[in-house]
């Protein structure tokens, strides 16, 4: 993809190198070290030093440092243009459909864990979007994973895990989502819940495709190749630690790899988010 230089949203959190209470959770050997010279030196139980750490860690706001700017890096930037161009893509889409105008979400980047107003997320959980907040979470590193450990690298690869996270909230405002949870508190039985699940994320594969059709970042050869791969390769059952209160996005069911091409295809052929009735 040919991103370099294009216009960045200007809706991007900067999270990354923030502390979220509870999450990264330790003394280090520094902190080691010192509670042995502390227990050496007072004769005092190590225990009580460790609770007064652990109180102090918690009352940390994770505010305690503001959100940076716009990204400077160049996976930051990287993600923030694809946003913009999602933006742009959707907006027109929005508005040729009459059905109102685009409210973008905005993307949080982070590291390590976040707290969204869907729960506590570390990093195990992968990018998810929280409908709550309307935003979209992702950690950068998730990038290297799909490439090392799911042997699905390249930029454009890395556009359709965005493209995905925003077709959820594109299926939020048009009211998708909701439908489909008020739908899954009626089901019978775990296998119609998750059967739900599968078309909800199906769908927002589909919704990648439409928005890759569309965009208006210039593609280079290989790169719908890369995003298919990407798409086989990596199922929301990717394996999941869940932080206390747990996250529920990118859950426990997605759809076969087959599916998921076969979705994104779909999108990517017609351009038509009316294309997606998964
Ligand atoms: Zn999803």
């Amino acid at each position: 993809m040919r991103w370099q230089g294009r216009e960045e949203s200007s809706n991007v959190e900067d999270r990354r190198g923030m502390r979220v209470p509870g999450g990264g959770r330790g003394l280090g050997i520094g902190g080691a070290i010192l509670l042995l010279a502390f227990v050496l030196i007072t004769g005092k139980d190590p225990r009580a030093l460790l609770q007064l750490i652990s109180q102090v860690q918690d009352a940390v706001p994770e505010s305690s440092a503001p959100p940076a700017g716009a990204p400077t890096d160049e996976l930051g930037q990287f993600a923030s243009v694809v946003l913009k161009d999602t933006e742009s893509t959707w907006g027109a889409i929005f508005s040729s459909g009459g059905g109102g105008g685009y409210q973008a979400p905005t993307m949080v980047l982070f590291s390590q864990a976040v707290r969204s107003a869907c729960g506590t997320a570390s990093s195990a959980v992968g990018p998810f979007y929280c409908p709550s907040d309307r935003k979209v979470y992702l950690d950068l590193s998730f990038f290297d994973e799909l490439s090392h450990r799911f042997g699905a690298p390249g930029d454009f690869a890395q556009a359709y895990v965005i493209a995905h996270e925003v077709g959820h909230h594109v299926q939020n405002l048009l009211g998708i989502s909701d439908q489909i949870h008020s739908a899954q508190q009626r089901a019978h039985g775990e296998s119609e819940v998750n059967a739900l699940s599968v078309r909800l994320e199906l769908q927002a594969d589909c919704l990648a495709g439409v928005w890759a059709n569309h965009t208006k970042i210039e593609l280079e050869a290989g790169d719908v190749e890369e995003g298919l791969r990407a798409a086989a390769a990596i199922g929301d059952d990717r394996l999941q630690k869940l932080g206390q209160d747990e996250v529920q996005p990118e859950s426990w069911t997605h759809g076969s790899s087959e599916q998921r091409v076969h979705w994104l295809r779909q999108g990517l052929r017609s351009g038509d988010p009316n294309s997606c009735k998964t």
